[in-house]
C-alpha cells in the first residue's frame, strides 16, 4: 500500500458489518481513515463513534436534525454524506433493498464499493455493474462466499471455469422435517449456527432466502448462469465456496467463519495482508456436503426461478421477502408462509426495464404493495 491512508466510508456503522469493518480499522489505523460512518436508527451508537473518531462526519438516515452534531438527516442526507464524504472505498453493510441507492452515490462519486450489500445486486444488478463500468469503479463482493469465488476467479481466469459451488450452512432448521418447520418461533429462527449477523439476514438463513439471494448475486457478479451455480449444505461454514474449472479440478477456499477475513480482503484488495483471526486447524476438522431440500427450503427454488426468468423477476423476489421477513420477525405470520407470499408475488406479470432506477424503485414499490396485501389477509 503507498503511504497514504485509504479513506474509508463505513454505510450501516452500526451493524454487524459495520462494527467488523471498525474493528479492522481500529487494528490498521496506520493504513486507514474513516470518512464517514451512517446508521438508520441506533442514534447514541453513532454518536458514540462520532466521539470515538472526532471530526468525522455522521449521517442518520431514520430521524430529523436533534441538534446533536450528526451532520446529515433523513434519506436525502446519507446519499448526501456518501456524495461528499471523498472516500477511496465505501463499505456498504446497510441492511436490505435501503442500501441500493447509498451504493449507486458511491459509484457515481468514484468509490470503490466493498458490498456486503448483496440486495444492490439482486436488486438492480445490470444497472449498478454498467454504471460502475462507466465510471472505472470497482466493485468487490465482501459476502464470504461471493468473496472467496472472486479471489478464485483472479487466481485461476474467469475463462476456464465452468461451475461454481456456492456453499450454505443449511441454517438453524437444516434437519428439521416441514411438520417441525410450521411450529418455529422468531427466536429460533434466529439463532444460526455459525455465524453472529444482523437479524434480517439470519433469518434468511434460516428460511435459505439468503442462499437465494447469493444464488442471483453470484450471477450477475460472475456472469454466470443459474445452472452452472451448485448449492451445496456445508454445516461447519469452513469452505466458503469452490470454483470447477473445465478440467473438473475444483478449488476452495477454507477459514473459520468471521465476516472480518472478507472485509479486510476488501479493504486491501489488490494487496492481501496478514489477518489476526486465527489460522485453521485441519486436524480438528470434519467436513460434511449435502444436496439442499428444495421441498422443505422453497425459497431456494424460488431464487432459482427469479434467476432464470431474469430482468425484475429477482427484484421481485428480493422485495416480497422483505415483506414476509419482516412481518415474520414482528410474529405476524408463520414461518412456511413466508416462500408461499414470495411465490404469489413471483406469479405476477413483472416487466420492464433492469437498466432504470426510476423503473426499478416503482417495481420493488408494487411488488412490497402485492406482499403486504397478502399479509394483511393472512393477520
Ligand atoms: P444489521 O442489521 O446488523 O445492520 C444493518 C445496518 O444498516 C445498521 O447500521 C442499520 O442502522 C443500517 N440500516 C438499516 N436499515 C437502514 C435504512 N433503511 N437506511 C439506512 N441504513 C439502514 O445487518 P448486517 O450487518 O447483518 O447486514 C448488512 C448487509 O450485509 C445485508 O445486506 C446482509 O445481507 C449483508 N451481509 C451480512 C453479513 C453478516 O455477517 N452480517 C454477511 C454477508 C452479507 P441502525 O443500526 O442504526 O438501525
Amino acid at each position: 500500500m503507498s503511504d497514504m491512508k485509504k479513506k474509508v466510508a463505513v454505510l450501516g456503522a452500526t451493524g454487524s458489518i459495520g462494527k467488523s469493518t471498525l474493528d479492522i480499522i481500529r487494528h490498521n489505523s496506520d493504513d486507514f481513515e474513516p470518512v464517514l460512518f451512517t446508521a438508520n436508527t441506533n442514534r447514541e451508537a453513532l454518536l458514540c463513534l462520532g466521539r470515538e473518531f472526532p471530526g468525522v462526519p455522521l449521517a442518520f438516515s431514520g430521524g430529523a436534525d436533534g441538534l446533536d452534531g450528526i451532520a446529515y438527516y433523513g434519506k436525502e442526507g446519507l446519499l448526501r454524506a456518501v456524495a461528499e464524504c471523498g472516500a477511496d472505498i465505501a463499505v456498504n453493510g446497510i441492511a436490505g433493498s435501503a442500501g441500493l441507492e447509498p451504493s449507486l452515490a458511491a459509484i457515481e462519486a468514484g468509490y470503490t464499493v466493498a458490498l456486503a450489500n448483496k440486495e444492490t445486486v439482486v436488486m438492480a444488478g445490470p444497472l449498478v455493474f454498467k454504471r460502475a463500468e462507466e465510471k472505472k469503479v470497482n466493485i468487490l463482493p465482501v459476502d464470504s462466499e461471493h468473496s472467496a469465488i472472486f479471489h478464485l476467479i483472479n487466481a485461476y481466469g474467469r475463462e476456464n471455469i465452468d461451475r461454481i459451488f456456492l456453499t450454505a450452512s443449511g441454517g438453524p432448521f437444516r434437519t428439521y422435517s416441514k411438520e417441525k418447520l410450521a411450529q418455529v418461533s422468531v427466536q429460533e429462527a434466529l439463532a444460526h449456527p455459525t455465524w453472529k449477523m444482523g437479524p434480517k439476514i439470519s433469518l434468511d438463513s434460516a428460511t435459505m432466502a439468503n442462499k437465494g439471494l447469493e444464488v442471483i448475486e453470484a450471477c450477475r457478479f460472475f456472469n454466470m448462469a443459474p445452472e452452472e451455480i451448485t448449492v451445496l449444505v456445508h454445516p461447519q461454514s469452513i469452505v466458503h465456496s469452490m470454483i470447477r474449472l473445465r478440467n473438473n479440478a475444483v478449488y476452495a477456499q477454507f477459514s473459520r467463519p468471521d465476516m472480518r477475513l472478507p472485509i479486510q480482503e476488501a479493504l486491501y484488495w489488490p494487496e492481501t495482508k496478514p489477518s489476526p483471526f486465527g489460522a485453521l486447524d485441519f486436524s480438528q476438522l470434519s467436513l460434511e456436503f449435502a444436496k439442499p431440500d428444495g421441498e422443505r427450503f422453497p425459497m431456494l427454488p424460488l431464487a432459482y426461478e427469479a434467476a432464470v426468468r431474469g430482468g425484475l423477476y429477482p427484484l421481485v423476489y428480493n422485495a416480497a421477502n422483505e415483506i414476509a421477513a419482516e412481518t415474520f420477525l414482528k410474529e405476524g405470520i408463520h414461518f412456511l408462509d413466508i416462500p408461499r407470499i414470495v411465490r404469489y408475488v413471483m406469479e405476477r406479470d413483472w416487466q420492464g426495464s433492469c437498466f432504470n432506477l426510476e423503473t426499478i424503485l416503482e417495481t420493488d414499490r408494487e411488488a412490497r404493495q402485492i406482499a403486504l396485501s397478502l399479509v394483511i389477509k393472512k393477520i
